[in-house]
């Protein structure tokens, strides 16, 4: 069975295996941070919020202090998440789930498919 957990990934509740949903490509270990399976790109802000005036105070982000994270599939190079984070900064670990969950629910399909028959 396949989860939908964000419009980008889906669980897969039987291999225990983050999703793309478009693609299906594996992202790693649902225990684990789907990021970490993802390419990772990062930008400078000013090349989405150029500056609007010449000088320090641009009304602007400044690239020493911030940059865009991009995280994309492998598989089919769509756009899973994008955050804003300062450089250097590690990954965030943004979604946790709970996996007794996917346990119980595979547990009483079996046992729903057993009484069927
Ligand atoms: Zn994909």
């Amino acid at each position: 069975m396949k989860r939908s957990i964000t419009e980008s990934l889906v669980a897969n509740t039987e291999s225990l295996e983050w999703e793309c949903r478009r693609c299906q490509h594996t992202l790693g270990p649902v225990a684990e941070n789907y990021k970490k399976g993802c390419l990772i790109a990062q930008r400078d802000p000013k090349e989405i919020w150029e500056p609007l005036i010449e000088g320090v105070l641009n009304f602007s982000y400044d690239a020493t202090w911030s940059r865009i994270v991009e995280f994309y599939c492998p598989g089919c190079g769509a756009l899973l998440e994008v955050e804003m984070l300062p450089p250097g900064h590690p990954l965030t670990h943004d979604i946790e789930l709970d996996l007794t969950m996917f346990t119980d629910e595979n547990s009483a399909d079996r046992s729903s498919k057993d009484s069927a028959q």
